[in-house]
């Protein structure tokens, strides 16, 4: 009887795979859809400077609303696309979008550069260098105006590579940060070899502050590596008033998160923030 079941219970299993794959499959080609269709959008999140109120930039993030699957985050989405190598196309889209979005800003007499995050399948393409030149070339807008948010997983394949890659985008005058600081692997000798200006404090390590004595260590340090190391510091995730005290009493500079804004769509942004926006 146990032999019985445990077969029934593999056939079952891979029966759930099955439908998981299918439903993943089902999910890309929506998406690549979507993507054809123009039916994607970008909304941009805020980041506040904590002592002035001053939004010092933006975050792009993909927002997709479908027919049949209603709102689909970038949770669901990313990782499939990522996959299926659909974050390729995915991501030359968000990139063009963003830097038309930056260009417009900039015409409008805004400093406002927009920061878009870059999957490791995208910035290990050969030609990712490449891609960004040309964004930029094309709707003529200066490279800094945007901003990469990368995560330690960029080093995973070659980290000489990738060292390569970074000091050509910042040739461009591209700005790169170091998003879910905290999450990765990364060596703290790579990150003082790195031409990166900003780190971004994952927002777990932000949820339970103040109170959880681990994590309000853990965000303290990182506050004070950037420090230490002229970076810039943005703490995700930032919810509520307590929160932004604790980082700001221990010298954290910039916040992010639905205390200030959840992301808005581009005309909404400037509307609400009119009065925090910096002028060129
Ligand atoms: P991320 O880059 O770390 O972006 C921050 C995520 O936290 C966003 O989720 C944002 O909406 C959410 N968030 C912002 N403030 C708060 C807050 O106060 N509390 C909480 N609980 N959450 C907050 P979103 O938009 O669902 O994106 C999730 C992740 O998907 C992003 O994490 C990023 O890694 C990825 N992603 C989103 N858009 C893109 C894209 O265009 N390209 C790529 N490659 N990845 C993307
Ligand atoms: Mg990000
Ligand atoms: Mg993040
Ligand atoms: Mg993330």
């Amino acid at each position: 009887a146990v032999k019985e079941r445990g077969r029934s219970d593999f056939r079952f299993y891979q029966r759930q795979m099955n439908i998981g794959l299918l439903a993943r499959v089902k999910l890309d080609q929506a998406l690549r859809q979507a993507l054809k269709q123009g039916r994607l959008q970008l909304h941009y999140q805020p980041k506040v400077d904590l002592n002035s109120g001053q939004v010092v930039g933006v975050e792009a993030l993909a927002r997709w609303h479908d027919e049949e699957y209603g709102n689909v985050l970038p949770a669901r989405f990313i990782p499939v696309a990522e996959e299926s190598g659909a974050i390729v196309p995915l991501g030359a889209w968000v990139l063009d979008q963003a830097v038309t979005q930056a260009g417009a800003w900039r015409k409008a007499g805004l400093l406002l550069p927009v920061a878009i995050n870059i999957s490791a399948v995208e910035f290990n393409q050969s030609g990712f260098v490449k891609l960004v030149a040309e964004a930029l070339e094309r709707h003529q807008v200066p490279g800094e105006c945007l901003e990469l948010e990368l995560t330690e997983s960029i080093l995973v394949v070659d980290a000489n590579e990738a060292m390569a890659r970074l000091k050509s985008l910042r040739e461009l005058g591209v700005r790169l940060s170091i998003d879910d600081f905290g999450t990765g692997y990364s060596s703290l000798a790579y990150l003082k070899r790195f031409p990166v200006e900003r780190l971004k404090i994952d927002q777990s390590f932000v949820a339970d502050i103040p109170g959880d004595q681990e994590d309000e260590a853990i965000a303290v340090a990182v506050i004070e590596l950037g420090r230490a190391l002229k970076l810039r510091v943005t703490a995700e995730g930032v919810e509520n008033q307590a929160q932004l005290d604790f980082l700001k009493q221990r010298g954290c500079t910039e916040g992010q998160g639905f205390h200030f804004s959840k992301a808005l769509p581009a005309p909404e942004l400037t509307a609400r923030f009119a009065k925090q926006l910096v002028k060129v």
